[in-house]
């Protein structure tokens, strides 16, 4: 049988194990080089990780989504008069 603390361990081992499943991937802080959560908006260093914006646009007013330049219409339903 195993004793207290070895079942403990198992326990904190596998509690280990889905955790950092669950937490996803993780990337390099490249600041201070510390894993950070691939989902994180910022690092305990302070630094913060923006989503690259890449898509020539702008914003919508009325919901914040990413809209094409030439849109003349948001998925929210807003209109952008031409
Ligand atoms: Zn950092
Ligand atoms: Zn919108």
């Amino acid at each position: 049988m195993y004793s207290r603390t070895e079942v403990d361990a198992i326990f904190g081992e596998l509690e280990a194990l889905t955790r950092r499943e669950a937490s996803g991937e993780l990337f390099q802080c490249p600041s201070c080089e510390e894993l950070v959560d691939q989902d994180a908006m910022r690092c305990r260093c302070g630094a913060i990780f923006e989503e690259p914006q890449d898509i020539v646009g702008y914003e919508c007013p009325l919901c914040g989504s990413r809209v094409a330049e030439d849109a003349t219409q948001c998925r929210c339903g807003a209109r952008f008069a031409g």
